[in-house]
């Protein structure tokens, strides 16, 4: 059974922690059953003890011999954090992330750096589910057992066996040829069209800027405004890319909700989100509920070193690392994924990614996706398709003032 399914809370379970049942019932169970597990991620992540403030309490997290140690009061040495209630609560049931609630305004950090706190996260998530963090890379086998070819592209007359078990293992594949290059033709001017329409603070698009001033780099719910693209997510085409894999995946109504995404990439992206450094995309929290999801990107124009090409880390869906703003310390392969017009890439919600700024012409792509059906208990608590939409528009307000032009210079793709 080839299975992308990493589930393991259920969000009927969750409720709402005050500070000090975390602090007097719930860190002290959670050490006495992960704390050795958690220390060793403290130790494989190099870092020190991690001090909280919430609310009227005050606790620190460091290591004792070969265990983590929970104790009341602050270390004082190290990083040092303040959030309320909520923002721990959360945390600790992976609602959010440590780094996703900084970058949120939902916890300050009151000694230490971003980083620093990135690297707490996989530890939080050793001591909070057992899950070893930043141990030795899993190995990438296909059916036999022999070591994939990372760089290997397939296509949808292939064994759908062998590309099942290439995408579970890496958490990404390369898919050639799916589209033609009339039908990406005909979604770039469908795409012309809604970047003609859309308007700032509209609430559907994300805008960048380059020397030229701002333009919509991202068009929300664009599967609604292109009909062609509507008729390529109905095609048994993209059908099969659910059926890759023995889990059930579903893919959002392809007329009424937000579930394609069309993205202007321009060359010299000085403000705004167009490039994304390497990043999980549940890097904001939320992998024991939903993981993995998988993202799909519909190659309008091909993309290579010069022109935007996606990047990955194969098989770091398995990894327990920082989804966001990594460290350098991981030594999972980095694999660039140069592609042509009417291929799709394809990512686990799990697998660190990055695309490269273009530099030579611009780029045109389209992201969608589908996600594990949920479990039965949690069939009717997602957020709305509303509230989801509402969430996606407001990203938009986290590219302004921030550099078009992310870091790519400590962990380059090779090639
Ligand atoms: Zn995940």
């Amino acid at each position: 059974m080839v299975s992308i399914d990493a589930r393991t809370r259920r969000r009927s379970d969750v409720r709402a922690l005050n500070a000090e049942e975390v602090v007097t019932d719930l860190l002290p169970g959670l050490v006495s059953a992960h704390g050795r597990i958690a220390a060793d991620g403290v130790r494989a992540l190099k870092i020190g003890a991690l001090d909280v403030t919430v609310a009227d309490q005050r606790f620190s997290l460091t290591t004792g011999g070969d265990d983590l140690v929970v104790s009341t009061g602050a270390h004082g040495q190290g990083l040092s954090v303040s959030m309320d209630e909520d923002a721990l609560s959360d945390v600790l049931q992976d609602l959010s992330t440590l780094a996703w609630a900084n970058m949120m305004g939902r916890l300050r950090i009151d000694n230490g750096s971003l980083e620093d706190l990135a690297r707490w996260d996989p530890v939080v998530r050793a001591l909070r589910d057992g899950e070893p963090a930043c141990a030795r890379p899993p190995d990438v086998r296909d059916r036999h057992g022999s070591p994939l070819d990372l760089q290997h592209g397939f296509r949808l007359d292939d064994d759908p066996d062998d590309i099942g078990q290439f995408l579970a293992q890496a958490g990404y594949l390369h898919l050639r040829g799916v589209f033609t290059a009339d039908e990406m033709a005909a979604v770039s001017s469908e795409l012309d069209a809604a970047i003609d329409a859309a308007e700032r603070d509209d609430g559907q698009s994300w805008w960048a800027r380059t020397a030229d001033g701002w333009y919509p780099a991202r068009i929300l719910g664009f599967n609604r405004k292109s009909s062609t693209l509507r008729e390529l997510l109905r095609s048994p085409r993209f059908g099969t890319i659910t059926s890759l894999v023995d889990d059930d995946l579903v893919q959002d109504d392809v007329d009424a909700s937000d579930m394609a995404e069309g993205l202007l990439k321009k060359v010299g992206v000085v403000e705004g989100i167009s490039d994304v450094s390497w990043h999980k995309d549940c890097g904001p929290g939320g992998h024991s509920y939903g993981c993995s999801g998988l993202t799909v990107g519909i190659q309008v124009t091909g993309a290579d070193r010069r022109t935007g090409e996606l990047g990955v880390m194969a098989a770091s869906n398995r990894a327990n690392i920082p989804g966001l703003h990594i460290a350098d310390d991981f030594r999972l392969p980095r694999v660039s994924l140069p592609t042509e017009v009417g291929d799709c890439t394809i990512h686990c919600s799990c697998t660190m990614h990055m695309s490269r700024p273009p530099e030579t012409a611009e780029r045109r792509v389209v992201y969608t996706g589908s996600s594990l059906a949920p479990l039965p208990e949690d069939a009717q608590l997602g957020p709305s398709e509303e509230v989801r939409r509402e969430y996606r528009a407001a990203l938009d307000g986290l590219g302004r003032g921030t550099s078009g032009r992310p870091a790519f210079d400590r962990l380059e793709l090779p090639g």
